[in-house]
């Protein structure tokens, strides 16, 4: 698994504040480390309007379509995803769950060699791309592009970096939530402890 974030909001932290201070017509400066205490109490009241002004965006690659589609669920969110009707996925890569057990590792991966060779069959009877991928799996890699703004994303890290959500998007937004973190610490200080759990 590849994330990398893309861009984000330049000062996300300072936008957010200015933004809710426009509400509250409380100080047109602000001071250097104001963030600090403004923006857990806003979080804490629930204001969470502000947080709509900074946005990022990452490009996750090296995933299961099993876990992207959980990912586009997530309807605030901009997506752009590798297409299985433009792109031929004669050669696809997969993901292996880490349940599989080392003995039945080899089993798996026979098991997408004969998918691979079912998805090539239909392609040379003549189907495209959008009917032959009818045969791909779950594992079938993809690439997606994602870009949300900060109250989505802090919805997405409570839903998916939770002990409930499955292992793959756990980690996915674990890494996500470790990397906005370290840029709006205010913004995510309430949620780093979830990345913990993946
Ligand atoms: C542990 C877990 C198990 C799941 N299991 C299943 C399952 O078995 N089957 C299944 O189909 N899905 C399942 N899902 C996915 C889930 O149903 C949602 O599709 C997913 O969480 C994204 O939707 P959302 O409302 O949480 O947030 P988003 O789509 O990201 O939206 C963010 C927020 O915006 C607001 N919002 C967005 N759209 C609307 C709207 N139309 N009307 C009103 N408010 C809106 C809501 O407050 C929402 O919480 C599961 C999710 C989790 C975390």
């Amino acid at each position: 698994m590849q994330i990398e974030l893309v861009s984000v909001t330049p000062d996300a932290e300072k936008v957010i504040e200015r933004a809710a201070r426009t509400c509250y017509q409380s100080g047109a400066l602000i001071a250097d480390d104001s963030c600090k205490a403004f923006l857990p109490k806003l979080i804490s009241m629930g204001h969470l309007t502000p947080f709509e002004h900074s946005y990022a965006t990452f490009m996750i690659s090296g995933v299961s379509r099993a876990m992207t589609h959980q990912l586009v669920r997530h309807r605030m969110m901009a997506v752009c995803q590798k297409s299985q009707r433009y792109v031929t996925e004669n050669n696809f890569e997969y993901v292996m769950p880490p349940s599989v057990k080392q003995e039945d590792i080899a089993e798996f991966k026979n098991d997408m060699e004969s998918i691979k060779q079912m998805y090539i069959k239909w392609k040379k009877k003549g189907l495209r791309n959008e009917d032959a991928r009818f045969v791909l799996p779950n594992a079938c890699e993809s690439e997606i592009m994602i870009s949300a703004n900060f109250r989505e994303f802090r919805h997405i890290f409570q839903m998916r970096c939770s002990k409930h959500a499955q292992w793959e998007i756990r980690e996915a937004c674990s890494i996500m939530l470790r990397k906005l973190h370290a840029i709006a610490p205010e913004v995510f200080a309430d949620q780093i402890s979830l990345a913990d759990q993946a």
